[in-house]
């Protein structure tokens, strides 16, 4: 089918039809719509703002602790993982906040809650390389990483997220 250019709905139309996102099924392609028509009937689908963010951040931490399969990462320790770790900080680094990449699952006591945490012990990324929990490549191309810096697409980042959560629980 045809796309026309102007037409928002065509604009977001990768998206809405992405067999990934739950919301949009069936969207019809029409220049019937005016381009207010257009925007009202994608916006009933969209999610708004806070709720992305809500989702992107619970999509964030499942897989966190998926990818560790619930245990916490610390070396040698046997605690289950509750508490997901931002390796890059939120505040620093919004444009990781949601990335899987940016998390390492821990427990209480090795986040936030003893001297031995992330949040303590300044030489906590040493003892994770020398334990092999993590690379020193790991962490330099996060480095990297936060150093591009780039603008968060919330949308694109919960369709991201919803597909590798979909990948690691069928495995
Ligand atoms: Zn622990």
């Amino acid at each position: 089918m045809e796309l026309p250019k102007k037409c928002i709905i065509a604009k977001n139309y990768w998206r809405f039809t992405n067999p990934l996102n739950p919301y949009i099924m069936n969207m019809p392609l029409t220049m019937d719509y005016t381009k207010k028509q257009q925007s009202r009937y994608i916006k009933q689908f969209q999610k708004n703002k806070e709720e992305l963010k809500t989702d992107c951040h619970k999509l964030w931490r499942e897989i966190c602790f998926l990818k560790a399969k619930g245990k916490c990462e610390y070396p040698k320790c046997y605690n289950p993982a509750t508490q997901p770790h931002h390796i890059k900080t939120k505040g620093g680094y919004p444009y990781l906040k949601y990335d899987p990449e940016n998390s390492m699952a821990l427990c209480y006591y090795h986040h936030d809650g003893g001297r031995y945490g992330a949040h303590h012990d300044i030489n906590f990324k040493e003892i994770i390389i020398k334990n092999g929990v993590r690379t020193k490549e790991f962490f330099d191309k996060l480095e990297r990483k936060a150093d591009k810096g780039y603008k968060l697409d919330l949308e694109l980042e919960f369709l991201y997220l919803t597909k590798l959560k979909q990948e690691l629980t069928n495995k």
